[in-house]
């Protein structure tokens, strides 16, 4: 007689759902996943799955497993400034506003802002965020509940001297916790300088760069016609404005910062631009030149579209159908909640479809999934269900109509999973 022997693989649980959502592959209808500590073992059918893994059966019922949401542009340090300050006639209105706010928080506070905002991002499911925050040295002080990768905000307007400096502290800030990157903040309050001490930190660290980039009329104005409001701001607190009057914000960044930029720079500081990819926020105000620059670049550096702080600014419409035909990767963030009204990826993925009703449901769920993932470099473990991926999952109600358009249409509070954790 022969020994019968199990060929299933133990495994720490299998969840059930009506149908697992991939994200990169066909949904599974009558799906399931093995779950093995943090981890994603396997995805298929049901029968296949308890086929070939020992372990409790978690079922979800009628509901759709999906891979949790990643946002990609956020400020969680303005949690609090949330309904604080209604749209203004400007955007230097808005920046006015906002250092007016700004100036009576405190550390605590900010600490306090940056926690309710993880808490709140969580509890509309996303499991991944990347966060934008003006002052890396609280991070010690903040569990974060999610996936995070903190980017170090930096603004040198008021002292381009200390450029360097300000990029090495950030540095020494970050470099403990686990996903980090650099963030000058935007052409018009960081200086070339900031940008290349960052550019050249990132080639020594491997880590991520993002920076918000063409995003209102006026920073187009300021930088091409030396004029408009901002413009004016920023020359009465000093900033040297000898880079306006001449170039549009997307040419200034491609000629001296962004991929694919100067080859003499490049050479000087040992950087090979290209391997840099940058996550760019924004990319509101673009002109016809800027469309064709884009066009022939070679490094498609990802886009990040705020469908709904878009829509509090007024912005120029988001030329999401040229930039996707160009092969940027788009992805969508919340961005802070000073300019938007909850931390919601599944209502920023609504006042997407708003505005562009011909983008399929199952596009505008990969911009909040696999499209940030690969922004983040993350695309083996992040923004899908598959083997080998990181068990961060939330779980929906499924009726059984339109799957995508169903998920697009979400309120409430999903169920969560992070890294293995029933939340
Ligand atoms: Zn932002």
């Amino acid at each position: 007689m022969t020994a019968v022997t199990d060929r299933r693989y133990s495994s720490g649980i299998i969840i059930r759902a009506r149908t697992v959502v991939t994200a990169d592959r066909p949904p599974i209808e009558n799906g399931a996943i093995a779950v093995f500590g943090n981890q994603i073992v396997d995805a298929g059918n049901f029968d296949e799955i308890k086929a070939r893994h020992i372990g409790e059966v978690f079922d979800l019922g009628e509901q759709a497993l999906l891979p949790g949401l990643i946002n990609a542009h956020c400020h969680l340090d303005y949690t609090r400034l949330r309904g604080k300050i209604p749209p203004q006639k400007s955007f230097s209105d808005w920046i006015h506003a906002i250092n007016t706010e700004k100036a009576q928080l405190s550390p605590h506070d900010y600490i306090a802002s940056i926690n309710q905002g993880f808490a709140e991002a969580k509890r509309f499911g996303t499991t991944t965020i990347a966060n934008l925050t003006a002052f890396p040295k609280l991070i010690p002080q903040i569990h974060a509940p999610i996936r995070t990768w903190w980017f170090a905000e930096l603004i040198d307007v008021r002292a381009p001297e200390s450029a360097n400096e300000l990029a090495d502290s950030a540095l020494e800030a970050l470099d403990q916790t686990e996903n980090w990157g650099l963030a000058p903040h935007a052409l018009f309050t960081a200086s070339e300088n900031l940008y290349c001490r960052c550019e050249e930190i990132a080639h020594r660290e491997n880590i991520l760069l993002t920076t918000h980039l063409a995003e209102s009329r006026e920073e187009m104005q300021m930088f091409h016609d030396a004029a408009g409001p901002l413009y004016e701001f920023l020359r009465h607190i000093g900033r040297p404005m000898d880079d306006c009057g001449n170039k549009t914000p997307l040419e200034l960044f491609l000629d001296s910062i962004g991929s694919g930029g100067s080859p003499n720079r490049s050479r000087a500081i040992g950087i090979n631009r290209p391997y840099l990819s940058w996550i760019v926020a924004h990319l509101n105000e673009l002109t016809e030149s800027d469309f064709e620059l884009l066009e022939r670049s070679n490094s498609k550096f990802h886009v990040v579209h705020c469908p709904r702080s878009h829509n509090y600014f007024g912005h120029s419409p988001f030329a999401f159908d040229r930039l996707r035909s160009f092969g940027f990767n788009i992805c969508l963030g919340t961005d802070s909640l000073a300019s938007n009204e909850s931390l919601s990826l599944f209502a920023e993925m609504r006042a997407f479809q708003k505005e562009f009703p011909s983008v399929s449901a199952e596009e505008i769920f990969q911009m909040v999934t696999v499209n940030p993932a690969r922004a983040l470099r993350q695309e083996k473990e992040l923004g899908k269900i598959c083997r080998g991926a990181h068990a961060d999952l939330l779980a929906v109600c499924s009726t059984g109509g339109d799957l995508f358009e169903e998920i697009i249409a979400f309120r409430g509070e999903p169920w969560i999973m992070i890294a293995g954790q029933v939340q």
